[in-house]
């Protein structure tokens, strides 16, 4: 085991790395983490929510399913789960961001997702993950919706109807993918303002086997 690239994202931060087919992306943390990815000889080959959940049968991303792309191509899997038995991951929603923040604010409908504890961020996963981007020249409009990891969903299967949860890992736990093509990867540490944290920092681990 090599490793490749061992850094911190700061809270509300966005990062991104290149990795060849075969190595490994740990993600450590205990808030949530707006995660895409990307087939580096074709951005548009990136990550798509619906192809996902088609090919696992699941509203959850979970140990062992792919991240497919718009094309069906798998670009990642799942290996290793450390919220397993606590909590899943959110295929439904896309990112959290300024003008979402604003259009929220302007319904009255903040107190949907807004902690008491946390005021509203002048940025979210949008821009973190449009700057996290830029350098391979990918413009938002051209960044899929994200796996939310650790964004655990209430979802009631007669009225459709999804609610946010405070459930959280206690302590960082690992979530571990591994690379099926040469990929960009990208993450927002997400500001979670669902969480009294109002969002934490994440490690980003790669490793060559
Ligand atoms: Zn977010």
């Amino acid at each position: 085991m090599e490793t490749i690239r061992d850094e911190t994202a700061p809270r509300n931060t966005g990062w991104s790395a290149e990795m060849k087919s075969g190595q490994i992306l740990r993600l450590s943390a205990r808030t949530i983490i707006d995660f895409v990815c990307f087939d580096r000889a074709d951005f548009g080959e990136a990550f798509d929510q619906a192809p996902t959940r088609a090919a696992s049968g699941c509203l959850y991303l979970r140990e062992g399913d792919a991240m497919l792309s718009r094309g069906g191509a798998p670009l990642m899997t799942m290996i290793e789960d450390g919220f397993a038995g606590l909590g899943t991951h959110d295929t439904q929603f896309g990112m959290c961001g300024r003008a979402r923040h604003r259009r929220a604010a302007a319904e009255g409908r903040l107190g949907e997702y807004l902690n008491a504890a946390v005021q509203v961020p002048d940025h979210g996963c949008a821009e973190n993950l449009t700057a996290a981007c830029k350098p391979w020249g990918i413009a938002y409009e051209d960044i899929p919706s994200p796996v939310n990891l650790f964004q655990n969903m209430a979802i009631d299967q007669r009225t459709g109807r999804m609610a946010r949860t405070q459930i959280r890992p206690a302590r960082p736990v690992p979530v571990v993918f591994r690379a099926e093509r040469d990929l960009l990867v990208a993450f927002s540490a997400c500001p979670d303002l669902a969480s009294a944290t109002g969002g934490l920092e994440v490690r980003a681990e790669i490793v060559q086997p």
